[in-house]
């Protein structure tokens, strides 16, 4: 397994991504092939899995981080309540916007091993997915997926990154990860390598975030689950 750059580690570049065409995600070649493998074996399941996020380039994340720092998208607490940033310091603003978005250049997401997941199959005509614990969690609208996620997922290579609260990002029953590469992607994402991809970037809360980089590499870059041995085996059809 070739280890990805820096430049891809970051999301700067998309060399080592595809575009699917019928599902519109965009995939490295490994995680792609397992995904649609994953597909497959949900749809005898009637779960239609459909992707709502996979890879995200720098600049995107980056004009989240910014539109939420400056307050043209809403910041959650823990619960889903919208905070208020009126009384909030630039510090309480980045911890806020780290409970529920990556730092550019330290999302997951970069990596094109990363995958949000619905079940369209059990949405009801008109409903938007909220993307919350509570959708996944029994009596949830993809507490089928959920489940099924969690017996089926290693068996294709894939694992939750996000299955409890580790002080750093909330749990994420929706965010799976294809462990053959993102194991190996993730220790290759260093401090200095993170440092390096923020550096000249016009980042809101700057200061803030390049004085506690490296509590916020540690919480919110290395504090994730592990994969099984099965996950990391990778796909068997
Ligand atoms: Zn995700």
């Amino acid at each position: 397994m070739s280890v990805l750059s820096a430049e891809q580690l970051t999301g700067r570049v998309r060399s080592h991504v595809l575009e699917l065409p019928e599902s519109g995600c965009v995939l490295h070649p490994d995680a792609a092939v397992a995904f649609m493998d994953l597909r497959a074996a949900a749809t005898q399941s009637d779960i239609d899995l459909v992707a709502v996020s996979s890879f995200r380039t720098f600049e995107h994340q980056l004009l989240i981080w910014n539109d939420k720092f400056h307050g043209r998208r809403p910041l959650l607490d823990r619960d889903g309540g919208v905070m208020d940033r009126s009384v909030m310091t630039e510090e309480q603003l980045v911890r806020a916007i780290l409970l529920w978005s990556a730092l550019p250049g330290a999302s997951r997401h970069h990596w094109g091993t990363e995958l949000d997941l619905i079940d369209r199959a059990a949405l009801p005509p008109g409903q938007r997915p909220q993307l919350v614990a509570q959708e996944y969690a029994a009596g949830g609208v993809f507490a089928r997926l959920g489940a099924w996620l969690a017996r089926h997922g290693e068996r294709h290579g894939f694992f939750l990154p996000y299955d409890r609260d580790r002080g750093g990002v909330q749990p994420e029953p929706w965010h799976v990860s294809f462990a053959p590469v993102s194991n190996a992607a993730l220790p290759a994402l260093t401090l200095a390598v993170l440092a390096e991809a923020l550096a000249g970037v016009e980042l809101a809360g700057a200061a803030v975030v390049h004085r506690q980089l490296h509590d916020i590499h540690a919480r919110y870059v290395c504090a994730v689950g592990e994969p099984g041995a099965a996950a990391l085996a990778g796909s068997r059809g």
